[in-house]
């Protein structure tokens, strides 16, 4: 029956141009109406969203643990410079002898600079981690795609599944009626 006819292959939707050669515009409008259908489902920005705030929680959590155990141990190395007891007692001034009361002085500044260093060296490690715990996060999304035969897929009725999500209550009793086979 096919054979009698003629293979009627439609001109271009955009310039009308004959079907051969196959012109660029339709794949081209097409992917700009994918694109733009992708900007519109609110789908992309969730995941986005989650997967961002939960690497952000967990970059900010390791710089957070690396930057109290520098503290720490910049503090307890404070308390092994000579004369520094003496140093918070005095809050800074203690009655020392001018070259030791310089010496410490050096000492502490030595250390407030390591330890300035050190803290912009745990964040740029933190930062680092970025790009894996994103990996990671958009590993733990789920996606899950509806039966190519359900009755949602074969036919499909754009129109009041957006009506449905722009009211914001389903109407999931209606639907279950429409999937009836018979
Ligand atoms: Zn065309």
């Amino acid at each position: 029956m096919d054979s009698v006819h003629p293979p009627l292959q439609p001109r271009c939707a955009i310039c009308n141009a004959p079907p051969f050669p196959e012109c660029h515009h339709e794949g081209e409008r097409l992917e700009l109406a994918l694109h733009q259908a992708q900007d519109r489902w609110a789908g992309v920005q969730r995941i986005s969203d989650w997967v961002l705030n939960q690497a952000r929680l967990q970059v900010l959590h390791l710089f957070a643990r690396a930057k109290a155990s520098r503290l720490e141990a910049h503090i307890q190395y404070l308390h092994t410079l000579p004369y520094y007891g003496l140093w918070q007692h005095y809050n800074g001034r203690p009655p020392l002898p001018p070259r030791e009361f310089a010496y410490l002085q050096d000492q502490l500044r030595n250390a407030e600079t390591n330890l300035r260093i050190g803290v912009d060296a745990d964040w740029r490690k933190a930062c680092l981690m970025y790009p894996e715990m994103l990996d990671y996060f958009f590993g733990l999304v789920e996606i899950n795609f509806p039966d190519e035969k359900s009755e949602m897929v074969v036919r499909p009725q754009p129109g009041r599944r957006r009506a449905r999500r722009d009211s914001g209550h389903s109407d999931r009793g209606s639907s279950k009626k429409g999937r009836g086979r018979g």
